[in-house]
């Protein structure tokens, strides 16, 4: 089973992955200008690499969209210049086919900012609402000290197993 971390640039996704000490952290360029890290752990395969832009190696990310239960979509909360990108990029990916019944949850990163947005501004600006019959959840987190991070990986792990039985 694999679960996607997903994101644009400087959302926290390397700081989470470390945070939570899954395992041994394996850097792979599968091509040029696509740079993915992932971890093994219990089975699953957490794989994370940076969203947005470069069109060019969109078609590739669909290579790893496959057996994926869960999407972790990672914000900065303290970023609203950057928070219409984001959501274009999450709907935009969950067109895919490959992903119909993969769970979403949303880690409302960077919440020790000063002026970030709480869950429910979020939820608006990323438009979930709008995501229909789908399962997601916004937690909020603190990459840096961890905060929120095992919270959010209960609900996935729950919602995942309930989709799967
Ligand atoms: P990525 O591009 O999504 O992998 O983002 P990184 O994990 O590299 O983080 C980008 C920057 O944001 C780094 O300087 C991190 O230290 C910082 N960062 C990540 N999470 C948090 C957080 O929760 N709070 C604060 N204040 N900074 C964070
Ligand atoms: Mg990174």
């Amino acid at each position: 089973m694999r679960i996607l971390m997903i994101g644009i640039n400087d959302a926290g996704k390397t700081t989470i992955l470390y945070k939570l000490k899954l395992g041994e952290i394996v850097t792979t360029i599968p091509t040029v200008g696509f740079n993915m890290e992932t971890v093994e752990y219990n089975n699953i395969n957490f794989s994370l690499w940076d969203v947005g832009g470069q069109e060019k190696i969109r078609p590739l990310w669909r290579h790893f969209y496959a057996d994926t239960k869960g999407i972790i979509f990672v914000v900065d909360s303290s970023n609203r210049d950057r928070i219409v990108e984001a959501r274009n990029e999450l709907h935009k990916m969950l067109t895919d086919d490959e992903l119909r019944d993969a769970v979403v949850l949303v880690f409302a990163n960077k919440q020790d900012l000063p002026n970030a947005m709480n869950d429910a501004e979020i939820t608006d600006k990323l438009a979930l609402g709008s995501l229909g019959e789908r399962h997601w959840h916004v937690q909020s987190t603190c990459a840096t000290s961890g905060e929120g991070l095992h919270e959010g990986l209960d609900w996935l792990s729950n919602n995942v197993i309930l989709k799967t039985r």
